[in-house]
């Protein structure tokens, strides 16, 4: 396996401009691929996140009335400097998060067209004038909501913070952000970056630290007014509740169960390397991998053949060495995947490749599961209902079209859905009918600077991307000015 030093990037907080220690000790950060600790982060408390919320609190006034257009060279300058050090920015994700080397550069890329898509929205947040019966002038004013508080998970470790932030800045919010601490130095990265660009003091702040006391503060604070937060369902249901008696903004992205169908008439070459491509990215470790695959009876033998064939081509290892799949997050990761495979046998699924943890040679220090296609999933299986974070295709057998959407609705969540077929009244019922934010027909590629990224039942609300993600980061005031 490759062997690489880990860059030299920050460890502490950063609060008003300042990097500064942390008041509760450190805690080491370890690649998932070999266990080894790659360095030690400091970790804040109370004292930080009150420090933070007051320096983003200071921040705002400045920053929310200063020209769209100085906003958007910021911006700009950011974009620039993360696409300079991109090669360094990827490797650190890579080492602290495990995924492909050519996916986190990939990452990063999108990061830089994330900023400058923003940073031009920002000067594009028009208002209203709307007629009114009389002399009245009736204006509607859009404004920033104020300060954020920024939650963000460890499977995209960068972009999940740059999604966020390009938006809320370019709206005139000021942030305070906590990473993940799987992945805190992505995010610390970004930040020395964003500083030497000249982000003001206070406009982005990064607090490290425990999740729950920081998370309660921020969404308890009157002073924070909108909370943005991509995790899991339980932990957004936990920050809404806390976030529900100061009325703040919230949006949530929240965990996926997406079905990918392939219907009959589908070119099915296309569906299984999408599926396949789409499915061991990030090693499934994604709120929008493909979860349950429903293929049609009269080509489900011949889709099975394929998929399994190209399986031969997926290979597993350290992200550095550029494989199709990297190891999980952590140990949990791999017990999870192997509680539900367990689940899934022993009532009466069969593993039609992979299957185990991998323990041997240059696995063994890491958290490995191989690429997996499990066949004859089934209700009764946990895996049809749980969300799967890791690398197994399992794969569920279909008659009808109206059937079919039923059972892929038949999940609390409502992120992601895909499916392939080329008739056009399919394509228009199905699309129609599924209970989710994304729909992709012939296509996965569902996140883009463009597009509104997001979900409904529990896999929660608001939007990020596009013009929707700004309006997230936005109070519409109406006036009306009386003139005659
Ligand atoms: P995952 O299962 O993907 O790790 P989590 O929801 O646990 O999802 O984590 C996503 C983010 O939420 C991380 O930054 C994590 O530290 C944070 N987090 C975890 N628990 C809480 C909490 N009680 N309050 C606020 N944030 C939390």
């Amino acid at each position: 396996m490759a062997k690489h030093e880990f860059p030299k990037v920050e460890t502490r907080l950063y609060i008003n401009g300042k990097w500064v220690d942390g008041s509760e000790g450190k805690a080491p950060v370890t690649n998932p691929a070999t266990g080894e600790t790659l360095a030690e982060i400091h970790l804040g408390g109370e004292k930080e996140t009150q420090e933070a919320i007051d320096a983003a609190k200071a921040a705002f006034p400045k920053w929310s009335t200063m020209a769209p257009s100085e906003r958007a060279k910021v911006m700009n300058k950011m974009a620039d400097l993360v696409e300079e050090d991109a090669e360094r920015l990827a490797t650190i994700m890579t080492m602290e998060q495990g995924k492909p080397l050519s996916q986190a550069k990939g990452e990063i890329q999108t990061n830089v067209e994330n900023l400058r898509w923003n940073a031009a929205e920002g000067q594009r947040i028009i208002g209203d004038i709307i007629p009114s019966p009389d002399t009245n002038q009736w204006q509607v004013r859009k404004q920033p909501v104020g300060v954020v508080g920024a939650i963000t998970p460890w499977n995209f470790p960068s972009n999940m913070i740059v999604r966020k932030i390009s938006p809320a800045i370019a709206a005139g919010c000021t942030v305070i952000l906590k990473p993940a601490e799987e992945t805190p130095f992505s995010a610390l990265a970004l930040m020395e970056l964003f500083d030497k660009a000249g982000l003001p003091e206070g406009v982005v702040n990064i607090v490290l630290g425990e999740a729950s006391t920081i998370g309660k503060m921020l969404s308890e604070s009157d002073d924070v007014r909108k909370i943005t937060f991509t995790g899991s369902t339980e932990v957004g249901q936990t920050l809404n509740e806390q976030a529900a008696p100061t009325l703040k903004k919230v949006s949530m992205e929240l965990g996926g169960h997406a079905p990918f169908i392939i219907f009959p008439d589908a070119d099915l070459e296309a569906a299984v390397d999408t599926l396949i491509e789409t499915k061991f990215a990030n090693n499934g470790q994604v709120c929008t991998s493909p979860n349950r695959i429903f293929i049609h009876k009269d080509i489900k033998e011949k889709a099975t053949d394929m998929i399994v064939q190209r399986m031969e081509e997926v290979t597993v290892g350290d992200g550095l060495d550029d494989p199709t799949t990297g190891p999980l997050i952590n140990q949990e990761g791999v017990e999870k995947v192997e509680e539900q495979m367990k689940d899934a046998t022993e009532k009466g699924a069969k593993i039609l490749f992979g299957g185990s943890k991998m323990t041997d040679g240059d696995f063994a220090n890491g958290n490995f599961f191989e690429p997996t296609v499990l066949d004859g999933v089934t209700k009764d299986m946990d895996i049809f209902y749980e969300e799967t974070f890791g690398p197994v295709i399992p794969l569920i057998t279909f008659e009808d079209e109206e059937q079919v959407i039923k059972d892929a609705n038949d999940t609390v969540f409502g992120l992601a859905s895909y499916f392939f077929a080329t008739n056009i009244h399919t394509i228009d019922n199905v699309s129609n009918k599924l209970e989710y934010g994304m729909v992709g027909v012939n296509d996965t590629g569902i996140s883009n600077s463009a597009t509104p990224f997001g979900g409904v039942k529990h896999s929660g609300f608001g939007r990020e991307n596009g013009t929707y993600g700004v309006e997230e980061y936005i109070e519409v005031k109406f006036v009306t000015i009386r003139t005659a």
